[in-house]
């Protein structure tokens, strides 16, 4: 399977689409999922292109993996989640739907059901705000 440079995640990176970003290093870029399943569901790429983890370079996963510990507990906090759901798709028939690797970051509490994966655009007003809350509680 080819990487596609076209994909959206890959014109994020190059910042022809924008998103609501809450981290970025020299390997990794985490920003706002546009259809969250839960307030604050975070999404953590990698810079270096690959279609998903089983074509990645080994090497991408360290910091990759780093960065989601980081990011993860700053949602926990920003959310006051009681847990933390990681999630990562490969392949259509495992419910991908962007073909550049990406982990998902969602809060969990007890009684909060997920919204359905790609589901409802969420309103960018709300989704600038729950960027700052976790770049706020990255900064902590
Ligand atoms: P997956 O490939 O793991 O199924 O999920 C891709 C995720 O990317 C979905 O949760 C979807 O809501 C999100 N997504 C799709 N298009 C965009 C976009 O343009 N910007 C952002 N920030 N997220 C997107």
């Amino acid at each position: 399977m080819n990487y596609d440079t076209n994909n959206i995640f890959a014109k994020i990176l190059r910042g022809e689409i924008p998103c609501h970003k809450v981290y970025e290093d020299d390997a990794v870029l985490a920003f706002m999922d546009v259809m969250p399943q839960a307030d604050g569901h975070t999404l953590v790429i990698p810079k270096a292109p690959s279609r998903n983890l089983l074509d990645a370079d080994p090497a991408t996963f360290e910091p990759l993996m780093v960065a989601v510990q980081k990011v993860a507990l700053a949602v926990r906090r920003a959310f006051k989640a009681e847990g933390i759901l990681i999630k990562q798709f490969n392949e259509p028939a495992a419910g991908q739907t962007v073909f550049h690797l990406h982990v998902h970051i969602l809060p969990r509490s007890e009684g909060l059901e997920l919204r359905p994966h790609t589901g409802k655009m969420a309103d960018h007003a709300v989704l600038a705000q729950h960027a700052g809350l976790i770049r706020t509680a990255l900064g902590d």
